[in-house]
């Protein structure tokens, strides 16, 4: 079967809510994608950093079957031998003392809504159903109708509305309008370190440490979005970590689970999970013994592999070798680690389909922008090979 009647499959019964390459996959490996056509393809965009570990990791994979044969579900009606081992995993990784897993991003975030908000009420006291969320321009969180509703991208929330009120928007990367929308009623402030879908955005240096400060100040929590800048992808476990930042409230997601199964989490210390009762909130899925396992193995493989100092190290060549093209429609090349936006004067759709034509695969991201965020397990060759493709297609 060719490509065309795949596409033709998707085109006829899938809703058309992504403009997706013309690439139609059919396995993967590391670093390497095989299309029905028998073509293979460099990942430079990693399922938007779910794939870090690189695809179908055989840790993860010999976890996950060995998972499959022994217990898929329990709800969290019983409990389960692996959900325990894997939280407690997690936070001697990352440094919180709790964690309450999810399966999307989407759904991580919004349990991190209702924790700060519980923890605003219950114990920095706001009148009830007063509380104040602040969140920035240009932010991606996910799409549910909460969280579409504090976007600020038209294409996201037309149409979606009515939204949910409680949340402020301010410029992102302005410490300064972030202390001036605080109030009284004030109980988080929710940012990405670095701003994936809004194209790989970085804030000004010091931003992250000076808001951070702000929330401390004012009895703020400061919840990071880490679900695609986390676990390695900057060259830190966590991008806050680049300016010293720890943030009370962390969500994490897509790379937990190397791309297996969706698997998120909320991590914080006693003081907010703590709070949460019986009843307050669930997930069927969430916590689950097959996601738990695959979340172990995708963690240890982070660990085991050095993918943190792989991103640091190869990132920085990569980045390097980028910004040195000299190209007229290249405007900048930012990011950190293996997380690195190169933003055109023009439209970028074009060149990721030059590049697709040439072995490499990326999306464009807000119109203008390439991300290239391979696997982290990518080799200094690869990299090689990849920056030259890349520097023939924007000559
Ligand atoms: C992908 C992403 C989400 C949403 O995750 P889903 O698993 O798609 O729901 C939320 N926040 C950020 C920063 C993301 O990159």
């Amino acid at each position: 079967m060719n490509s065309q009647h795949f596409i033709d499959l998707d085109e006829t019964y899938s809703a058309h809510n992504y403009h997706p390459l013309d690439v139609v996959v059919e396995r993967a490996e590391g670093v390497w994608v095989y299309d029905v056509d028998g073509n293979k393809y460099l990942d430079c965009l990693s399922a938007y950093s779910a794939v870090n570990q690189g695809h179908c990791h055989p840790a993860i994979r010999e976890a996950a079957i060995a998972q499959m044969n022994r217990v898929t579900l329990t709800s969290r009606a019983f409990r389960n031998d692996q959900m325990g081992p894997f939280l407690q995993e997690l936070c001697d990784m990352t440094g919180y003392e709790m964690a309450l897993p999810m399966n999307s991003g989407a759904e991580a975030v919004e349990t991190a809504v209702k924790a700060v908000r519980k923890w605003g009420y219950e114990v920095k006291g706001i009148p009830d159903n007063q509380a104040e969320i602040i969140v920035c321009r240009g932010n991606f969180h996910g799409r549910t109708t909460t969280i579409v509703g504090f976007s600020s991208e038209p294409a996201y929330k037309r149409h979606f509305g009515p939204y949910a009120p409680g949340f402020i928007m301010v410029p992102y990367g302005d410490a300064a309008a972030l202390e001036a929308a605080i109030t009284p009623n004030t109980a988080a402030f929710l940012v990405e370190p670095i701003q994936g879908e809004g194209g790989v955005v970085t804030p000004p240096d010091g931003y992250l440490r000076e808001t951070a400060n702000i929330c401390a100040r004012h009895n703020v929590l400061f919840i990071a979005d880490e679900i695609q800048t986390g676990l390695g992808r900057t060259g830190k476990l966590f991008a806050c970590e680049h300016e010293g930042v720890r943030p009370d409230v962390m969500v994490v997601g897509k790379a937990l689970s190397g791309g297996f199964y969706p698997v998120s989490a909320v991590l914080t210390d006693k003081e907010v999970l703590g709070l949460l009762r019986p009843g307050d909130h669930g997930s069927t899925f969430g916590g689950n013994p097959l996601g738990a396992a695959i979340g172990r193995a995708a963690i240890k493989v982070i660990q085991d592999e050095d993918l943190i100092g792989r991103s640091r190290d190869l990132g920085a060549y990569f980045k390097g070798r980028l910004e040195r093209i000299e190209s007229e429609h290249i405007k900048e090349v930012r990011g950190k680690g293996l997380f690195i936006g190169v933003e055109l004067h023009v439209p970028a759709r074009r060149f990721a389909e030059a590049l697709r034509e040439r072995g490499i695969l990326v999306k464009e991201t807000h119109k203008t922008v390439l991300r290239f965020a391979p696997p982290l397990i990518i080799t200094k060759e690869q990299i090689d090979w990849a920056a030259e493709h890349i520097e023939a297609v924007l000559m």
